[in-house]
């Protein structure tokens, strides 16, 4: 007898290690797979679709490596995909995961235990869906831990009625019962700290390839982003034999709107000035704050002529806006442009920037809130 228990034990223990691994390695491939496929954000309803679709499919497979307790029962860590879902996505993805498993469960056989398992899936999204109100109504500061047990150990509860009803072997149950609970409590814990770690480095590592491009204060390119596509830029007009034309706007006087108005003012202007450099030049235009409170356009496929229309139309748009200081103040800036365009006014692409900057410089030399280009 403590024999066959013992070899009972080591392959019950032996087979839900081996779902939690299972469990763990598709967590991981997923959420990899979720990340690259979804760099671009993903509408609400697809997201209940796909990854409830997704959930549900893992909890299948889990059945497929599941411990066959009697000709009919499987005993495996399914839950955790559906709870997964509820603590990190929502109910409606959860509901769409257990109706999977529902029917997932069918296909290893229309038997009493098939029909048990639908039973123990749509208690336990019932239930779920209670904790998971109970917890938003009662802890502020959502603790997924907090949750999850919860949810583990009322699974847990589900689990053995259930399972005490459809196994009448007491040897068994002896051992599967208190088996169960220790993997599934280890494993639950386990998956969501694994998702909830992944997905705080996924955000991390998203913010990281953002700011490392992107202005943290307007939003446009930052100068590192602005040589890498200029780079780009250049390199295509030069096989193409494309124009590319350069502007450099630097806004007038800027030091003394920051000491009349203060530095947070004149941060307000900057990000203004970004939305009104977007809205007067054309929708492919490439925008970047190349430092303090200098600007670029790149403008690609461009004609001198057109770039100097197109910088009169900014430098005409920045000087009637009103740029606002305060909720209740607002004020009118300048800006100075310097144009330079390639191959029409610089023939080596290795100039195009310092011409454009000299041109700049004439600019402000010759009185400010103006345009000027080389020829
Ligand atoms: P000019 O017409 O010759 O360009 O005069 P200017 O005062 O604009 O030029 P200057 O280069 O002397 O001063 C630039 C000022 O821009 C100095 C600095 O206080 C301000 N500035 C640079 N970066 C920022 C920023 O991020 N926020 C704010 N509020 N001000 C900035
Ligand atoms: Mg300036
Ligand atoms: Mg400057």
């Amino acid at each position: 007898m403590k024999l066959r228990r013992d070899s009972i034990l080591l392959a019950l223990f032996g087979d839900l290690f081996v779902n939690l691994c299972v469990l763990i390695s598709l967590i991981f491939i997923y959420l990899q797979l979720r990340r690259k496929l979804n760099s671009d954000g993903k509408s609400y309803k697809k997201s209940v679709i796909v990854d409830g679709l997704s959930g549900g499919l893992l909890g299948v497979l889990l059945m497929y490596f599941s411990i066959q307790v009697s000709t009919e029962t499987l005993v495996d860590l399914r839950f955790i995909p559906v709870m997964l879902l509820v603590i990190f996505l929502g109910v409606p993805h959860a509901i769409v995961g257990a109706l999977v498993i529902i029917v997932g469960r069918f296909i290893f056989g229309i038997t009493v235990s098939a029909a048990a398992a639908a039973i123990f899936m749509i208690i336990l999204i019932v239930g779920f869906m209670v904790i998971d109100r109970f917890f938003k109504k009662v802890d502020v500061d959502l603790n997924s831990y907090k949750k999850g047990f919860v949810m583990i150990l009322f699974s847990n509860i589900v689990f053995s009625i259930i399972i005490s009803v459809i196994i009448e072997d007491t040897d068994i149950l002896k051992i599967l019962i208190p088996c169960y609970w220790i993997i599934s409590i280890v494993g639950g814990l386990i998956a969501i700290f694994f998702v909830d770690y992944i997905l705080k480095t996924q955000y991390l590592l998203m913010r990281y390839e953002q700011e490392s491009t992107t202005d943290f204060l307007t939003g446009l390119n930052n100068v590192r982003q602005f040589d890498t596509i200029w780079n780009t830029l250049i390199s295509e007009a030069t096989a193409k034999n494309e124009r590319l034309s350069l502007l450099i706007i630097d806004i007038d006087h800027f030091k003394n709107v920051n000491d009349t108005y203060g530095h947070p003012a004149g941060d307000r202007i900057l990000i203004e000035l970004g939305k009104v450099l977007k809205s007067s030049s054309r929708s492919f235009d490439i925008i970047s704050r190349n430092g303090g409170e200098e600007f670029s356009v790149i403008l690609p496929d461009c004609q001198q002529e057109q770039a100097v229309v197109i910088a009169e139309r900014i430098r005409k748009s920045v000087e009637v806006h009103r740029f606002k200081i305060s909720s209740t103040d607002s004020i009118h800036i300048t800006v100075s442009i310097g144009s330079a365009t390639y191959p029409e006014t610089v023939a080596d692409t290795a100039q195009i920037v310092g011409i454009a900057d000299e041109c700049l410089y004439k600019a402000k030399r010759t009185g400010r809130n103006r345009v000027c280009t080389s020829y």
